[in-house]
């Protein structure tokens, strides 16, 4: 099939390659890459990536949950994957299947694990103030039993740093403070002769924040694809990303629409003048954000085209005033390169009022994914 005829997401791998490289020139050496590939690898294809990066010698990936997991086992993923969040007992049976490490996302999850009477592999989560998943810092000596159960292997523990991106003296000391709570309790451990499990805290921000850490794994998501989650963020490591995803549509129609005429849905768009305008085959069931709707750029043919009207479930509509060239056909890029303009992931979250997590995660299952 032709993968390029509607809607689509093209993949720059040799840019995939550099950030890994990136990466890993800034990270401690001893400190290895656990790509974050949940999510179909943020929206980018779990598949796709996972296959590039385990070429690139990555050996660990983490997930949202099982299934993401089976999916990588059967399409040949062989290192560690790490479940980052709840299984639920009926599943169980696919832990071992498919030998993937579940987080054990607080004491009462451990006790569960261990009375189904199977053995697991696990890494223990650690809430050092997220407070969303992870047995409470303090709790030393429900960790400790964690530990002590039978049917578990605890091969590692984690936590979570929840603003690792903030640059301001509050939320700097806040993360200091997550980062000694988590050498805190690998401190107790020790002290209790527990030893030899490995241990990890940095998500992008964190790497990219704090990159003096070390740690055995670095949780890279988002970075690792290329972006940061705002336009405006800025980071303290000097390393040179390069955006690994271009969203591209067709124009599947072009016409005239006069002064006074109204398009699309609830006639939300009204023509101050003539102008031609563009039907793009892509939509709010692709991913792209409804609330673009009258607002929002894509690009054609190296110049920019702004979003009128309301973004349909398949289509949206354009402005292709001055851009006598375009017709029917010709590809739009939503995000990406289009001659010398680029719109960012980090543009169409800009627009949207989100992040650029939230845009890639949410690419939709009809986007065909091609590497080039
Ligand atoms: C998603 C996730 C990551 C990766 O986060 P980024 O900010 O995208 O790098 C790391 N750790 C956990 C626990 C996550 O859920």
């Amino acid at each position: 099939m032709y993968q390029k005829g509607r809607a689509w997401i093209e993949l720059n791998i040799e840019h995939l390659k550099h950030n890994v490289e990136e990466f890993r020139s800034l990270l401690p050496s001893g400190c290895a890459l656990m790509p974050a590939v949940k999510a179909n690898a943020y929206g980018h294809g779990a598949v796709l990536i996972s296959k590039a990066l385990q070429e690139q010698g990555i050996q660990s990936f983490c997930v949202a949950s099982a299934a993401e997991g089976i999916k990588l086992r059967q399409e040949g993923i062989t290192g560690e994957i790490l479940v980052l969040s709840y299984t639920h007992p009926e599943q169980f049976e696919d832990l071992i299947t498919y030998h993937l490490i579940q987080t054990v996302v607080d004491g009462n999850y451990a006790r569960e694990l261990q009375n189904d009477g199977r053995k697991f592999t696990v890494h223990v989560g650690i809430d050092t103030g997220m407070h969303r998943l992870g047995e409470w810092w303090e709790n030393v000596e429900e960790i400790v039993k964690i530990f002590q159960m039978p049917n578990l292997t605890v091969t590692g523990i984690y936590s979570h740093l929840c603003v690792s991106d903030g640059k301001d003296a509050r939320e700097q000391a806040y993360t200091l403070e997550q980062v000694h709570h988590f050498e805190y309790v690998v401190e107790e451990l020790h002290r209790r002769g527990i030893h030899g499990f490995k241990q990890h805290l940095q998500g992008s921000y964190g790497i990219l924040n704090y990159s003096e850490l070390c740690f055995d794994y670095a949780r890279a998501g988002i970075a690792l694809y290329g972006i940061l989650s705002g336009k405006q963020d800025k980071v303290n490591a000097s390393v040179k990303l390069k955006p690994v995803l271009s969203l591209k549509a067709r124009v599947e129609s072009v016409k005239m629409l006069y002064q006074g005429e109204s398009a699309g849905y609830g006639l939300a768009y009204c023509a101050n003048r003539n102008h031609k305008i563009g039907i793009l085959s892509i939509g709010y069931a692709d991913g792209i954000p409804r609330n673009l709707s009258n607002r929002g750029q894509v690009l054609c043919n190296g110049k920019i085209a702004p979003i009128i009207g309301r973004i349909c479930m398949d289509q949206m509509l354009v402005d292709f005033s001055g851009m006598e060239q375009v017709k029917p056909g010709d590809a739009a890029v939503l995000i990406g390169k289009s001659g010398e303009i680029e719109i960012r992931a980090e543009d169409m979250a800009g627009w949207a009022g989100t992040i650029s997590n939230e845009i890639l995660s949410r690419m939709g299952e009809r986007l065909e994914r091609v590497a080039v």
